[in-house]
Formats: C-alpha cells, sequence, structure tokens
C-alpha cells in the first residue's frame, strides 16, 4: 500500500486537472486528496466548497478562478497563462474543478493551452454531478430491463445565446434512455415543449435535484409533462429524465423518504 502511494504522489513540472466531486468532500477521491496537500498552487471552480479546499496544506496559494454565469473571475486564457506560469516556476499546480473535470468543464481547452506549452498533465476524474445525483435519489442510470443508455447533455447552449440554435432532441429521446441534463436552465415551459415535441411520452418520469451531496440537498419529482409547473431550485441544480427514475418517483408517492434515510424537507413532491 505505502508503496502505491509513493508512485501517485504528484510530480513538479505538471498540472494536474482534478475532479472534486459535487461538493461532499467524502465523494472526493484519495487522490484528489493528496494532490490538494501537497500543491502549491490551487486554481479552483467556484462550484468546489470551502470544505474541499481547507484540504490543502498550509503551503498553498488558493486561487479562486470561477466565472459562474459570466461574471468577475478569471478568463480562460488568464487561467491557462497561471497554470503554466506556476509549473515553470517549478510549483505543484492543481487544477480543481467540481464534480469531474472533463464534464462540461472546459478541459479540452485548458488541455490545449498546457499541449501547447509543451507542460505535462494528469487528468484526475472525480464524481460528476450527475452520478452523485441519482445515488442521492437512490435510482440505478442503467436497467437491463428498461434503461439501457445514458445521455449527458447541457441545455446551457442553447439557451445562454440568444438566437442560438435550441438542443435538438430527436435521437436522444428514446424510452431506454436516462438523461442527465446539466445547467438545465430556468426555462422549464420551453423544455417540455420541446421533449414532448421530439417525442417524450407525456408521463415519463423526471427529477431535479439541486445541491447534490451538500447540505441544501433538495429533490422534486415531477413528469415531463408537467415540467413547466416545476417552481425554481436552488442552483446547481441537475435534471433526470427517464423510466429509470420510476422507482424515486414510486417511493416518493408513497411518501417514502426513509429508504434513503432522506429527511422530508429533501424529497419534495411536483404535481405526481
Ligand atoms: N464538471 C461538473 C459539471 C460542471 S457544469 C460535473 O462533472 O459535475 C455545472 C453544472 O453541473 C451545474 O449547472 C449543474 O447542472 C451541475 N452540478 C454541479 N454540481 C452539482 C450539484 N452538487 N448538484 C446538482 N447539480 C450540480
Amino acid at each position: 500500500m505505502d508503496n502505491d502511494l509513493v508512485t501517485t504522489r504528484s510530480a513538479p513540472g505538471r498540472v494536474y486537472l482534478v475532479g472534486a466531486g459535487p461538493g461532499d468532500p467524502e465523494l472526493l477521491t484519495v487522490k484528489a486528496q493528496r494532490l490538494l496537500a501537497h500543491a502549491d498552487v490551487i486554481l479552483h471552480d467556484d462550484l468546489v466548497p470551502a470544505e474541499i479546499l481547507a484540504l490543502a496544506g498550509p503551503q498553498a496559494n488558493i486561487v479562486s478562478v470561477g466565472k459562474r454565469y459570466g461574471a468577475h473571475g478569471a478568463t480562460q486564457s488568464e487561467i491557462n497563462a497561471r497554470m503554466i506560469e506556476s509549473v515553470r516556476l517549478g510549483l505543484e499546480v492543481v487544477r480543481l474543478k467540481g464534480g469531474d473535470p472533463g464534464i462540461f468543464g472546459r478541459l479540452a481547452e485548458e488541455i490545449d493551452a498546457l499541449e501547447a506549452a509543451g507542460v505535462p498533465f494528469e487528468v484526475v476524474p472525480g464524481i460528476t454531478a450527475g452520478i452523485a445525483a441519482a445515488a442521492s435519489l437512490g435510482v440505478s442510470l442503467t436497467d437491463r430491463r428498461k434503461a439501457t443508455r445514458i445521455v449527458v447533455i447541457t441545455n446551457h447552449q442553447a439557451r445562454a445565446k440568444p438566437g442560438a440554435a435550441s438542443t435538438d432532441w430527436r435521437g436522444l429521446i428514446r424510452d431506454d434512455s436516462t438523461l442527465l441534463i446539466y445547467m438545465p436552465g430556468r426555462d422549464f415551459s420551453s423544455l417540455r415543449d420541446e421533449l414532448l415535441a421530439a417525442g417524450c411520452a407525456t408521463d415519463m418520469p423526471a427529477a431535479i435535484v439541486s445541491r447534490a451531496s451538500v447540505p441544501g440537498q433538495r429533490h422534486r419529482f415531477t413528469i415531463v409533462g408537467e415540467l413547466d409547473k416545476l417552481p425554481r431550485m436552488d442552483s446547481p441544480a441537475v435534471l433526470l429524465i427517464g423510466a429509470s427514475l420510476g422507482r424515486a418517483h414510486r417511493r416518493a408517492k408513497a411518501g417514502d423518504s426513509a429508504v434513503l434515510g432522506l429527511d422530508e424537507a429533501e424529497l419534495i413532491l411536483s404535481s405526481l
């Protein structure tokens, strides 16, 4: 075991692109925890909570480079420059992103910059929000009897830019798919119309999980035909759609939150 630990210890002159998981420090990988303890520089997104940053060593310079909702934070090229500069100074650099770094985390742009600069890097995966959300609901995203595909998608591009083409849901909507919709936006009325127009069944189960794995976690259940009636949820939130959510629906309907160890406030029924 000790030998394993030594071989995975951080190497200077390399940038670690690390997933911080959905927020609960216990869902961080052991490797991420060790890299945080050794890093000289930690560049982190907004989604990373203070409890995880507290795992940094005393030597660490912790820099928030979050750019949530496009406000304040550093630009992508500033983040890239900072990583490259720090590594060239011989510092151990951790670029820490919420969830998994390779899922809607602009990882590709950072890898491009590191490769162009000839800086070695390593990607350390993390538990992505959709997977954590499914776990918090006590459901399996696949079920060989009815769910054989998982579609990971964001609704953000379509809604962020006025005039941008909306998501093409045709081909994604199938009875055997579970959809994990990141950055689902707030316009659930248009989303409902688009999903129904693409052939989604009106009574297809849907669940929205906000703040998965962190205090204030909330679940709300509905069906696609009534998505428009969902009230606003705290962000971040992920929307799950598919027959595999049926089990969570049945529990919610029966008022059976105890099976998940959730208190009533965490399990909110909406128009079932
Ligand atoms: N790389 C991240 C996703 C970044 S995009 C990952 O793998 O999880 C940001 C979106 O992720 C949010 O808008 C939300 O849809 C989702 N998200 C991140 N953390 C979440 C959490 N704790 N609970 C619910 N959704 C979350």
